[in-house]
């Protein structure tokens, strides 16, 4: 499938008053046609800063960008658009979907409006065609009486349904990339996965690519075609979704994997939690980030960042675990590949 974007060497600082902080510290990855990457780690590690980099989201007056680094739409360099360019290619090519759909949603604006709106900032058609199609987006993801909803307000509608909307809005220029943003945490967990359903769907019919950016492996499951795992500005390993579920080798995968609720052992008292902070990022460590957190921590960890270790086409992580010369003996046996 056709290459749509590739993310060269993209490292990311913010100017902080306590000094520089390295959000993300030089991270690659590709997205083809129709594929769905989950970029998956903790509050703090670097996802959301990665994807508002890509749609040139952050703010220019404390972010600093590697003149080095490159985000390649079809083969044209984001980072070099000027912001002209940038509002002709957001919402219409590339279109984003937050956390939380009060934050983006307009409170004195009519539904309807908003999507109508959103489809005439890029396309040059009339008031009714606009309206026309809006409505059809709000039936595409499931509105009911989407002719009445038309004409209310964000908050005459419930956590879901807004989030419902706001997908309208995202999708309603039919745009290539859809980055979706924790697009399910604020909303309760059977509402979550109906959200999820939907994105699934539409994506499908859409032929989009999806970013997917959440803390939350067990939401990207059954959704994702690949998986890239960051912990503290770094990709520490990526595979397919089957390797990442079922033959991860990273002990920060195990970690995030072993913190998913089981369908048998849903009691929360049950679930691992990872102990402990990520690094500070203003002054990183030397080698392995994880290592104060992880439980196979070795010497050379602190010394030295891991070097790539390459398992297949899909899968590769930084782990020194995966060095010939580690000790692997008290390593569970699916971890060793
Ligand atoms: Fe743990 Fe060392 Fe691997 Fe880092 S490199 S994850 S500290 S074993």
């Amino acid at each position: 499938k056709e290459k749509i974007l590739e993310v060269k060497n993209l490292e990311v600082s913010f100017k902080t008053y306590a000094g520089i902080s390295h959000a993300v510290r030089g991270i690659d990855f590709n997205l083809h046609k129709g594929e769905t990457l989950a970029i998956v780690g903790e509050s703090g590690c670097g996802k959301t800063v990665s994807s508002k980099a890509i749609m040139r989201l952050l703010p220019e007056s404390n972010t600093l960008i590697n003149e080095n680094s490159e985000v390649l739409f079809h083969g044209e360099d984001l980072l070099k658009k000027s912001e002209n360019e940038m509002v002709s290619i957001r919402g219409s090519k590339i279109s984003m979907i937050f956390q939380d759909p009060m934050t983006s949603l307009n409170p004195t604006m009519k539904i309807g409006d908003q999507i109508a709106e959103s489809i005439l900032i890029h396309r040059q058609i009339s008031k009714e065609e606009a309206y026309k199609e809006a409505l059809e987006m709000l039936q595409l993801v499931k509105i009911p009486n989407a002719e009445k909803r038309m004409k209310q307000y964000p908050f005459e509608f419930s956590g879901g349904m807004r989030q419902r909307a706001m997908i309208a809005i995202a999708l309603a220029c039919k745009p290539e990339i859809l980055i979706a943003d924790e697009p399910t945490t604020a909303l309760d967990v059977t509402i979550q996965a109906q959200i999820m359903e939907l994105i699934g769907e539409l994506q499908k019919e859409l032929d989009m690519a999806m970013i997917l950016v959440t803390h939350d492996l067990g939401v990207v499951a059954s959704v994702a075609d690949k998986i890239q795992v960051m912990y503290a500005g770094k990709i520490v390993e990526r595979g397919d979704v089957r390797e990442i579920f079922y033959q991860s080798t990273h002990p920060y995968t195990r970690a995030l994997l072993d913190s998913v609720p089981k369908i048998h052992s849903i009691n929360k008292e049950t679930l691992y939690s990872l102990k402990g902070t990520p690094p500070d990022l203003i002054n990183p460590p030397v080698g392995c980030s994880f290592a104060p957190r992880c439980e196979y921590g070795m010497n050379i960890c602190r010394k030295k960042y891991p070097e790539l270790t390459k398992f297949s086409d899909t899968q590769e992580c930084n782990c020194w675990l995966h060095d010939p010369r580690a000790d692997v003996s008290n390593l569970p046996e699916n971890m060793i590949r």
